[in-house]
């Protein structure tokens, strides 16, 4: 009887063990154990609670208490060693920030090109990039449009209309190029794709006469990543960048492209891949490097084998496609005219977004952009595809309130979404370019209307027919519900959008959040100094990452970003919540930023 107990026991506790661990040790490397395990750590420590109630319960006295001595110094032993190898693996010490003078921070490893001479792209992505940090600053593309791709022009495109709205410039000098490696090159079916790091200086001034409170900038050094798609069978390679003929009938092209790239003369599209590389995404450092995603090659593999037939399939290109259609709604929001998207959306998503347009009206801009679109998986429902990209942006907005501009977001927030578009299985080549105003069933021209019938063909705009349109975007709570009723659909791959996070630890949201508490009063004072300087110890951090993430606080470059469970969420914003008080007392500037902080939670 007592030998039953006991093994009944032990095994109870065992079973228990394998099945909680993973998650409580991944804690423990993440929030667990900030501040010296005090409020933040109780959560985490339920399941060994409830494993010793059991052994206390169902064992006979002394050897329960033998068994808890056992189980707590097992749980002790590996969690200290999970411990450590978290701490040292965080993703945030492996990226190359380039304020790192001495560039050691910097330095990649050049890798050797299948599809192109090294010293003709990198002459070519100089030339790229010097070109346009010009047009970016006179809001003029017309010298790069040429070279850029349709989801890269409307990224600018979007800035320039929120700054417009604000009146604002964006004047940059002193420009240097300190580096330029090619990092990463690969296939996505007739597409070859070449990724290179800018090691760069720029100085930068935001501008505004009318609203000079959101004037800022300074000197910043950085490492960006610049991605160019070609065709791999181009067979007469043509020269987009010191060129200014058709690649293919050699007359001039004009002067004034606009979000259509074609030659008057042949109507060829330049930036198609046939002729040149084009560039076609520019990522942020955190951006490029914590994302964990593009290493998934299993996941690419099994989204080019379904699409291997389609001559216009790669994931940069549908991501391309995706960005676009996602930037043109963004800016229908800022502009309060949801008809600017109603040619390429769903009729159930036209309908949330007129919603959307209406609960921003009088509001305005201080930053949005996108930092990054996935592709992640797809399926088949009814003879429609569907694709679902995991899309991360950054805004901050403001109340116009007659010309005064009062601070909604009182920092860049990071947010993310999921957009599902969907074209019919056996659709028609695109004969128009439907995200570039032209009919896709006739290549007729189309206004911005809220009619979504072509004016010359009849045929419907936002029919899946011919061109992958917008099906829905939701949060990420929402497309969780909507994944789980498909569950007798294959899906293409076996990853989510929140894969894309996945190098994130706990402790990275937290430390980024934290730095944006303690600049938000403008001051950062020796408290708030050793605070940081405290946590970055605690949490692992190189040095030379610390100080340049500190730079970017204070430059007010960092935004607010939020892990994907609730939990975690809370766990951060209690981390925050005890930095604020690092120097016991809240100030104004960081209980509002807090207040606001807390409606993310959720
Ligand atoms: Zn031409
Ligand atoms: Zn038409």
């Amino acid at each position: 009887m007592k030998n039953k107990h006991l093994f009944f026991g032990f095994l109870l506790a065992l079973v228990a063990l394998i099945f909680i661990s993973p998650e409580l040790f991944a804690r423990a490397g993440g929030g667990g154990d900030y501040g010296g395990g005090g409020g933040n750590g109780g959560g985490d420590s339920g399941g060994l609670f409830l494993i010793i109630y059991y052994i206390f319960m169902l064992l006979p006295f002394p050897i329960n208490i033998i068994a808890v001595v056992i189980v707590v110094a097992i749980f002790i032993y590996f969690g200290r060693k999970k411990k450590i190898k978290m701490n040292q693996k965080s993703v945030f010490n492996n990226i190359p920030t380039g304020n790192n003078q001495n560039a050691k921070g910097v330095q990649q490893k050049e890798i050797p090109l299948k599809y192109a001479n090294s010293g003709d792209i990198k002459a070519k992505i100089e030339h790229a990039f010097l070109q346009i940090q010009k047009g970016w600053q006179n809001q003029d593309l017309s010298k790069v449009r040429k070279f850029i791709s349709d989801g890269v022009y409307q990224r600018f495109t979007t800035q320039f209309t929120i700054m417009n709205i604000l009146e604002q410039k964006n004047v940059i000098y002193d420009i240097k190029i300190h580096n330029i490696t090619t990092v990463d090159s690969h296939e996505e079916n007739e597409y070859a794709i070449v990724d290179a790091a800018i090691h760069a200086t720029i100085v930068d001034e935001y501008k505004s006469a009318k609203y000079p409170q959101f004037n800022q900038g300074g000197s910043d050094t950085f490492v960006e990543y610049w991605s160019f798609i070609r065709k791999k069978n181009v067979t007469e390679a043509k020269d987009l960048y010191f060129s200014h003929n058709c690649p293919k009938c050699g007359n001039s092209l004009p002067e004034d492209a606009g979000e259509v790239s074609k030659c008057d003369s042949c109507g060829t599209l330049t930036n198609s891949g046939e002729y040149d590389w084009v560039l076609a995404e520019i990522t942020q450092t955190v951006d490029y490097n914590a994302n964990g995603f593009k290493k998934a090659d299993s996941v690419a593999k099994k989204l080019l084998e379904v699409y291997k037939k389609d001559p216009t399939f790669s994931i940069q290109m549908m991501e391309d496609k995706a960005s676009n259609a996602f930037l043109q709604i963004l800016t229908a929001r800022t502009k309060s005219k949801a008809e600017l998207a109603r040619r390429f959306v769903s009729d159930t998503y036209y309908s949330r977004l007129e919603t959307e347009v209406k609960s921003d009206t009088g509001k305005a801009y201080v930053r949005l952009y996108l930092n990054h679109v996935d592709l992640v998986n797809g399926y088949s429902k009814e003879q429609m595809d569907y694709l679902i990209f995991n899309i991360k942006y950054t805004k901050q907005q403001l109340k116009l309130d007659g010309g005064k501009g009062q601070l909604i977001d009182h920092a860049p927030f990071t947010m993310q979404k999921v957009m599902v578009m969907c074209r019919a299985s056996n659709a028609a080549p695109a004969k128009g370019q439907l995200y570039a105003h032209s009919c896709p069933n006739c290549a007729g021209p189309i206004s911005d209307t809220i009619d979504t019938k072509c004016s010359y063909c009849g045929e419907a705009l936002n029919s899946p027919n011919f061109e992958w349109i917008v099906d829905n975007v939701y949060d990420s709570n929402e497309y969780k519900e909507v994944k789980s009723t498909l569950t007798d659909i294959p899906m293409i791959t076996n990853a989510n959008p929140e894969d894309t996070e996945k190098l994130f630890k706990v402790r990275d949201y937290a430390f980024n959040n934290i730095l944006i508490i303690m600049a938000a009063d403008g001051v950062y004072s020796d408290e708030e100094k050793a605070h940081v300087n405290q946590l970055a110890k605690q949490f692992k951090y190189h040095e030379q990452q610390v100080a340049g993430w500190v730079q970017l606080a204070e430059q007010k470059k960092l935004s607010m970003i939020w892990p994907y469970e609730k939990e975690d969420k809370q766990k951060v914003y209690a981390m925050m919540e005890k930095a604020a008080m690092a120097d016991n007392q809240i100030q104004d500037s960081e209980r509002q930023l807090l207040e606001q902080a807390k409606q993310y939670l959720n």
